[in-house]
């Protein structure tokens, strides 16, 4: 694990203004933030050029939380890679559980947004992850690596690809994983991606946790071998983030 840089993405998701942005931002400019950690925020697409254009891009990446798999043209609602590149972000999330659960992205649908996203350029944040009662049936490994064959099938360059491992029961809800729990998994899919990948990829490639990551809990799960990192939803949005990036400290 030590060769992987430690990666930590904040998902703003639907949340914040311009004012709640300056806070945000003012915060980690200013911050001590560990030069061993990669850090990208994920502002919602109206705010990707303010928050582009405002933090400190040494230190800082912004990536949009979605984009279509166009170029251009009649999808009325949705941005394309080319737009998010124009507002000066170099990554994107795709396959986020709320996009998968919230608004019925499909495998398949994730999978050619995969290929077109890198196809134009960015870099990706795709996630997987199981339900709950996906989870208590026994199916978190069925689920989780179907769900990353799909994104698999349509890289070709894997050094673009930070996968995040995000169990939906975790998101949001307060109920993070154990570390234990999530290492497991991540352990799990680093061998499926060497089984059905090839083992390069498995060793280089950063796989993330995300479910109720905080500052409480983000030292032990992120002393894990195979937890490279974090993607954070609503500890994103406060000071604590800093802790979270500066988690292996
Ligand atoms: C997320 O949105 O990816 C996430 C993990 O949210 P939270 O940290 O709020 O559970």
């Amino acid at each position: 694990s030590t060769e992987r840089k430690f990666f930590v993405g904040g998902n703003w998701k639907m949340n914040g203004n311009k004012a709640s942005i300056d806070v945000i931002v003012n915060n980690l400019n200013t911050a001590d933030l560990s030069p061993e950690t990669e850090v990208v925020v994920s502002p919602p697409a109206c705010y990707l050029d303010y928050t582009s254009s405002r933090v400190d891009k040494k230190k800082i990446g912004v990536a949009a939380q979605n984009c279509y798999k166009a170029e251009k043209g009649a999808f009325t609602g949705d941005i394309s890679p080319a737009m998010i590149k124009d507002n000066g972000c170099e990554w994107v999330i795709l396959g986020h559980s709320e996009r998968r659960h919230v608004f019925g992205e499909s495998d398949q649908l994730i999978g050619e947004k995969v290929a077109f996203a890198l196809s134009q350029g960015l870099s990706i944040i795709p996630c997987v992850g199981e339900k709950l009662e996906e989870r208590e049936a026994g199916l978190t490994e069925e689920v989780v690596f179907r769900q990353t064959k799909a994104i698999a099938d349509n890289v070709k360059d894997w050094s673009k690809v930070v996968i995040a491992y995000e169990p939906v029961w975790a998101i949001g809800t307060g109920k993070v994983a154990t570390p234990a729990q999530a290492q497991e998994i991540h352990q799990r899919l680093r061998t499926w991606l060497s089984e059905k990948v090839n083992p390069a990829v498995a060793q280089n490639v950063r796989i993330l946790y995300g479910g109720s990551v905080n500052a409480a809990n983000c030292k032990e799960l992120g002393t894990q071998p195979d937890i490279d990192g974090f993607l954070v939803g609503g500890a994103s949005l406060k000071p604590e983030f800093v802790d979270i990036i500066n988690a292996r400290r």
